[in-house]
């Protein structure tokens, strides 16, 4: 009945925020750690690696004079931020969790050691990956897409306001049409984007499936990994 029994689920900062123009809707993390919940009370063994980008991108802090590096490692501890308050939402409603630190932060995160993180998602805990993959120049994507491989998840789970991958931005142009599956190679041949290129070819060159889905849905994660046709399935 369960099809992805070790899941990946990538949450950008953006979808912490809700309808709000910064930081986190504690309605939006009640929203995830409940969904959450449902997986591992199916038995489904899930990560999550979240992003931070509703408190500090490393981009935007270059137009404000802070250096590149010093704005991504300010951007690496935004996820920190957003994992602790995952963290909590899930331990308040009786989920076990871990929170994992890329960047050495041991009052607060473990840090990351592969074999350990596994451990944990056998026994039943919900791991949550923070400060990406702990270097600069890289985003929250490439995170999931390495700790997905790393991790031997079967499927990459990227939650996002649209229900799957279109033509053209659904949300700018009414004719884009949705796709259900995909392979790799279309979805460069047709200039999709679905994660950025680091992380995309990290997928590719381990032929790790992607489902991009809207997150916003109650049931869509547990359609998921039932597998049934939910959003836009990348693979081959
Ligand atoms: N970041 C980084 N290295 C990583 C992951 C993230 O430097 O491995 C920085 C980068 O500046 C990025 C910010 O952290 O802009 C927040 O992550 P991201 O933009 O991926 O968050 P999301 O878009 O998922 O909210």
């Amino acid at each position: 009945m369960i099809k992805y029994k070790r899941v990946l689920l990538k949450l950008s900062g953006e979808s912490l925020m809700g309808e709000q123009k910064y930081g986190i809707d504690p309605r939006m993390l009640s929203h995830y750690a409940s969904q959450i919940k449902e997986l591992t009370e199916m038995g489904v063994q899930v990560a999550v690696v979240i992003g931070g980008g509703n408190i500090f991108r490393g981009l935007q802090a270059a137009q404000s004079g802070i250096e590149r590096v010093q704005g991504d490692y300010m951007g690496m501890m935004a996820t920190v931020i957003n994992g602790m308050a995952l963290q909590s939402a899930l331990e308040s409603i009786g989920v076990y969790t871990r929170l994992i630190s890329a960047i050495e932060m041991k009052q607060i995160a473990e840090p990351y050691i592969r074999r350990r993180a596994i451990r944990h998602l056998e026994k039943g805990r919900v791991v949550i990956f923070s400060s990406g993959i702990g270097s600069p120049y890289f985003t929250t994507d490439s995170a999931a897409a390495l700790r997905a491989n790393e991790i031997n998840a079967d499927v990459i789970l990227k939650g996002t306001r649209v229900d799957g991958i279109y033509s053209a931005d659904p949300e700018k142009n009414p004719d884009a049409t949705k796709f259900d599956k995909l392979t790799f190679a279309k979805v460069i041949s047709l200039g999709l984007s679905v994660m950025d290129m680091t992380a995309f070819t990290l997928c590719r060159e381990n032929n790790l499936p992607i489902i991009v889905f809207d997150i916003s849905h109650n049931e869509n994660l547990a359609r998921i990994v039932k597998g049934e046709a939910v959003g836009t399935l990348v693979e081959g």
